[in-house]
This record gives structure tokens, sequence and C-alpha cells, in this order.
């Protein structure tokens, strides 16, 4: 009797030699975190690809879109299963072709992973093509350009058939390529840099500076509609809140106007290099793309950068336009949320002019006229945070206790 499963294919897990196993085990974690809500049955290894079964027959249909959002799938296929038997498999393959809504034109695509089976892939391709010209009289084969296409995968005792696949985001496994802490306001950038790191597989942990007190607390409203809107993705666990407003007064009155924002952004990339001690984070990310704004001309980039000396800034968009950016942000789910505006740090105590091409002597002039490092302390005895149940690999720091006994949680 043939019984429905989503068969997941991957392609760079297989390039890691003897990482694969870990890399596998990491992403059927993630596979069962990401379905817990669907009644899975099973999720295993049958040789190169995941297996995803189900104790109810609709649900292989609605955790298709999901799994295809895990990073480290490349396909995601709504399968048949069946014994290695024509009289399971061709009625099968007859049901994986009716499922097709409109095609003219069709062809079988067999395989087998292993040769135990006793017909060869030509063989089998005519076998099941023959019963399918049978059962779709006004329907033609076309090896070359077909419509639809019918797999049948001979693998581990079993066969697989499908035509339904959905290609997924691809990358590597959320929890195999350590932890970043990302920079996140609530604009388009930063949740498309910190969305792309976590599908390289790294634990993404990111921490927004809210204008609160100078402003409300909207800006973080929006943060946690963006976590939620890339809980699928499964790489945030928990999120940072920092309560900046006060902090961004006294450098407004303390620093020349036009060099504000660097100061600004200097104090956060310092506070969040302490952040990512604590957590055991190995980077930093932002979401900063070349000359997009002021803030963000090459010299302005290495006046703010020049204070974090114990990791590297990863900036996965900085050569990318802002139209693919938003391009991206409506392919992830971001884009709604991104374009509210809330007034956060970022536009508060603003200049009019701000620096475009920063000196070195008055930059360090400018950071040296204020006590940015009781600064630091102050911001990181104040630190607020959410978790959220969305990423296995997260673990909460260890040291966090230690560090911060009386840490404020959040509020909200
Ligand atoms: P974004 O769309 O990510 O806000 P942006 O184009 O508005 O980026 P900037 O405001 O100059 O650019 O910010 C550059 C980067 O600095 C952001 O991508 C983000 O990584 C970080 N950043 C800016 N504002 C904040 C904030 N309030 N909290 C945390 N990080 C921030
Ligand atoms: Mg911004």
């Amino acid at each position: 009797m043939a019984s429905r499963c989503c068969l997941i294919h991957y392609h760079e897990i297989g390039l890691k030699g003897k990482n694969r196993s870990t890399f596998e085990r990491q992403l059927m974690t993630n596979l069962a975190h990401g379905l817990r809500g669907l009644p899975v049955a099973s999720i295993s290894r049958v040789s190169g690809h995941l297996l995803a079964t189900f104790s109810s027959p609709e649900a292989p249909e609605q955790a298709m879109p999901l799994i295809a959002r895990i990073p480290g799938v490349a396909r995601v296929s709504l399968a048949f299963r069946t014994a290695q038997d024509p009289a399971e498999y061709l009625p099968a393959a007859v049901s994986a072709l009716g499922e097709v809504e409109h095609f003219s034109t069709f062809k079988v695509q067999a395989k087998r992973a292993n040769t135990s089976y006793h017909l060869h892939t030509i063989e089998l391709n005519r076998e099941v093509g023959a019963a399918l010209c049978e059962a779709f009289p006004t329907k033609d084969v076309d090896v070359h350009n077909p419509e639809a296409t019918v797999h049948v995968l001979f693998n581990e005792g079993d066969v697989y058939i499908y035509s339904q696949s959905e290609r997924g985001v691809g990358g590597l496994p959320v929890g195999t390529a350590g932890k970043c802490v990302s920079l996140f306001s609530s604009g388009f950038d930063s949740p498309v840099a910190t969305w792309m790191m976590g599908r390289r597989g790294a634990t993404m942990v990111p921490v927004h500076f809210s204008g609160r007190p100078q402003t409300s607390d909207a800006s973080e409203w929006l943060c946690q509609d963006l976590v939620e809107a890339m809980a699928s993705e499964g790489a945030i666990g928990r999120l940072y809140v920092v309560p900046f407003g006060d902090c961004q007064r006294e450098i407004a009155l303390a620093v020349p106007q036009a060099l504000r924002i660097i100061m600004y952004r200097r104090l956060m990339y310092a506070v969040a290099e302490q952040i990512a001690h604590i957590e055991g984070a190995k980077a930093l990310v932002t979401g900063e793309s070349l000359g997009q704004v002021a803030s963000q001309t090459l010299e302005n980039i290495t006046a703010t950068s020049e204070v974090v000396t114990t990791m590297p800034i990863l900036r996965p968009l900085i050569g990318t336009d802002k139209q693919e950016i938003i391009a991206r942000a409506k392919a992830i789910g971001t884009y709604e949320v991104s374009e509210q505006t809330a007034p956060d740090c970022c536009t508060l105590f603003m200049p009019r002019r701000p620096e475009t091409h920063a000196k070195p002597k008055a930059v360090s002039e400018a950071w040296a006229s204020f006590d940015h490092a009781a600064m630091v302390e102050t911001l990181l005895g104040s630190l607020e945070y959410v978790d959220y149940d969305f990423c296995p690999s997260y673990k909460p720091a260890k040291r966090w206790a230690e560090l911060h006994t009386a840490l404020a949680h959040a509020s909200f």
C-alpha cells in the first residue's frame, strides 16, 4: 500500500565529507522542531535524502512549505512510498501524475540509489512510462522538455514516486556554523542580513538598540514581529533590546553634530561585542551596504568598525542594491513589518548634515570626549531580552547569570 511522505533533498551537506553525519543530524533536529505543530511520525535518513512521515493524511502537504524554509533543504518532494513491487509502484506513478494540474507532455525519471533491484533505470523508465501512457492516453511523452516529470526513486528497499516538488532555501542547517550577534533594526536591511547568515548555518542572536526612554517602544514591537516573521527558519532563539535613548542624548550634547551617527554606531558595536562575548558568539553581523547612506561610506565603516577588536564584523549585504534587499525581504516575509516606520534610535538626535568622510583624528577626539566605557557598562546592565521557542540550536549563555545577576527582564 502506498503511503505519503516528504522526501527532503540537500546539496551542500553532501559536500562536507566527514562532517556529513553531524550536518544530517542537525538538519533532522531542525526539521523535527520546525514541524512540531504537525503530527510527525518519524524523521529518518534514507541514503542521500531525509524522510519525514506523518500520522495524518493531510500533514505531508501542509509540511511542504514549512520544510522548504528550513536552511539546509535544497528541495522537498511530496512522495508516495511503496514496496519494490510493480503492483504498488505503477498505480502510485499514475496517482502522482494525476496530481499535476495542467500538462500535455511528461516523462519518467527513474533512479536507483543502489543496484539491488533487477530492472535497470532504462527498463524502469519504459515500464512506468507504459503504465502512464495507458492511464493518460491523451498525453504525450517528451523526454527533452516535458511539462510534468514523474520521479521514481528506488532506495533502501522502498520506492519513492513524486511529481510535486518545491525548491528549498538551500544553505546549511542552523547550528552548524557557530553563533553570531546581529545588529538588528526594524528597517529592511538588518533582518535580511540576519536571515542570510542563518541560512549559512549560524545561530543568530539579534540585538536591537531602542530609542527608549527618549522615544516610545514601537520599534521594539516591530523587531519582535520581525523575529516572528522569521520563525520558520529556526535561526533565532533570543532577541536582546538595549534602551539607548539616554546615551544618545548625552552623546548628542558632547560631540560635533556631524559625528553623532558615527559615535552612536561605535557605542552600539562596542555593546554588541560584549554581548557576543557573553553569548559565546564569534562574529557581529550588520545590514550595511556600501554607500547606501552617509554612515556607510568606506571611511565611516572604518571609523565605526575600529572599536571592535576581538571578532570580525560580517556584512552579508555589503555589495547588494536596495532593490535586491527589498526583493529578498518580500520573499522571506519581513517586508510588511519593515515597511512600518517607528521612531528608534536611528531617528533620534540626528544631525542635519552627517559626516560622510570621517577623519580618524576627529573621530578619536569625539570618542574621547565622553565616557564611552561607562556607557557600555550601563547599557549592558540595562539589557532586556525576549526568548522564543524557534531555534533548537540556541542555548542561552551560561555566563549570563554570573555576569548579570540583577538583570532587568523584558517588560514587554
Ligand atoms: P537597516 O535597514 O538595517 O536599518 P539602514 O539602511 O537603515 O539599515 P543604517 O541605519 O545606517 O542603515 O544602519 C546600518 C546598520 O547598523 C543596520 O543594518 C544595522 O545592522 C545596524 N543598526 C542600525 N540601527 C540599529 C538599531 N537601532 N539597533 C541595532 N542595530 C542597528
Ligand atoms: Mg536603519
